[in-house]
């Protein structure tokens, strides 16, 4: 069996032209000869009003109730696109991501998968159908219905692709691929060919939306390439992969978190704070610790480490530089010059691994990204 997974974006999917095109797409695919899994998102914009609804209910929704809710926008996306691929004469049957044997932690909302057992998908595929399956859910170990965090459909897509064996996992989108930078903030960005899943992963941390990071790690852990693609031509313009084959330069890419926060906690509540934002799930994305300070930067607004000071809040952009040299000091001393020689200042930089993170003000966030771009992935910078 040469099993094909490809995922569809909310996008991708709005409007009956465009169910009706990835249909057809679907159909020849599965003429081909291989088998197809199809998962999708809710479409564009579905998912948010649910929530929206939600909330004008009960300002702070039982979880497990929510996670229900979310998951009916996947419901009428699958139930939609097999219901067109019949109407072709292509034989397709959706199914939830309970169904197919996705079986996750009890985390509502942001659960993570424990185990697969597609043993329904392997007989429908062996029966000759299109298998269509619900993203971004699973049933957890206590029975409930659970959602993978947003943009969760990336993980079902990998997560299905590794049970099943797939010969290929492609996530399909309104992008043509992974850029060097948000192509709509810098103009001069280039689509990357290849791109090492560690380097992928570094990304989407830190803002690239065009993949979940947590889809990412779960391809890694098991050698799973994933080809990114638009979802009007069918093909992957970049593919994420453990190793790229040509010599890297040393920075692969950049991304940016646009509205991030802040705080210098001073020695008394530095610890408490830190633990506070843990338990409320805080998207903390650096934490640096001197003798005398401690600065926290999360994405957002802070949420849960009540003992901090809200006059301590400072907003800023984080901007991510990643690559398999982005760490080293050349690249680290050339990232401080552009930002001072625009006249912003650095309010905080770590260099580990595979990347250097910045933060800068908000309002110098986009110059300072472009200008990063034209030094270390400008056409003449060394390869
Ligand atoms: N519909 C979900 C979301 O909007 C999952 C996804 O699109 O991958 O986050
Ligand atoms: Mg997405």
């Amino acid at each position: 069996m040469s099993i094909v997974v490809q995922k569809y974006g909310g996008s991708s999917l709005e409007g009956h032209a465009r169910i009706e095109g990835v249909a057809s797409r679907v159909a020849a695919l599965r003429r081909e000869g291989h088998d197809v899994v199809v998962v999708v998102s809710a479409r564009g914009g579905t998912t948010d009003s649910l929530v929206e609804e939600a909330r004008l209910l009960a300002p702070e929704p039982k979880q497990r109730e929510l996670d229900m809710l979310m998951t009916a926008g996947e419901r009428i996306s699958m139930s939609l696109l097999a219901i067109a691929l019949n109407a072709i004469g292509c034989p397709a049957v959706s199914f939830t991501g309970s169904q197919v044997g996705i079986i996750t932690d009890t985390r509502h909302t942001d659960a993570r998968i424990l185990e697969v057992r597609p043993f329904r998908v392997v007989e429908e595929l062996e029966a000759g159908n299109v298998v269509v399956v619900g993203g971004f859910q699973g049933v957890s170990t206590a029975k409930d219905v659970t959602t993978l965090g947003r943009g969760g459909s990336d993980t079902t897509a990998v997560a299905l692709a590794a049970a099943l064996g797939a010969e290929r996992c492609e996530i399909l989108t309104d992008v043509d691929g992974v850029y060097t930078a948000d192509p709509r903030a810098v103009p001069s960005a280039r689509r990357i060919d290849a791109i090492a899943h560690a380097d992928m992963a570094e990304l989407a941390r830190y803002g690239a939306t065009v993949l979940k990071e947590d889809a990412v790690r779960f391809a890694e852990r098991n050698g799973i390439a994933i080809g990114v693609g638009s979802s009007e031509r069918g093909t992957a313009g970049t593919i994420v992969l453990e190793d790229p084959p040509h010599a890297p330069r040393p920075v692969t890419g950049l991304a940016l978190v646009a509205e991030a926060s802040l705080m210098e906690l001073p020695e008394n509540v530095r610890a408490q704070v830190v633990r506070e934002f843990e338990e409320a799930g805080a998207p903390v994305r650096l934490v640096v610790g001197t003798r005398s300070a401690t600065l926290v930067v999360v994405e957002g607004h802070p949420r849960g480490g009540a003992s901090a000071d809200e006059a301590e809040v400072r907003p800023v952009s984080l901007i991510a530089i990643v690559g398999p040299g982005a760490a080293e000091a050349a690249v680290a001393a050339a990232a401080i010059s552009v930002v001072e020689d625009l006249g912003c200042a650095v309010e905080a930089m770590v260099s580990s691994g595979r990347s250097t993170v910045i933060a800068v003000s908000r309002d110098a966030a986009d110059r300072v990204i472009g200008a990063l771009h034209d030094a270390l992935l400008g056409e003449d910078t060394a390869r």
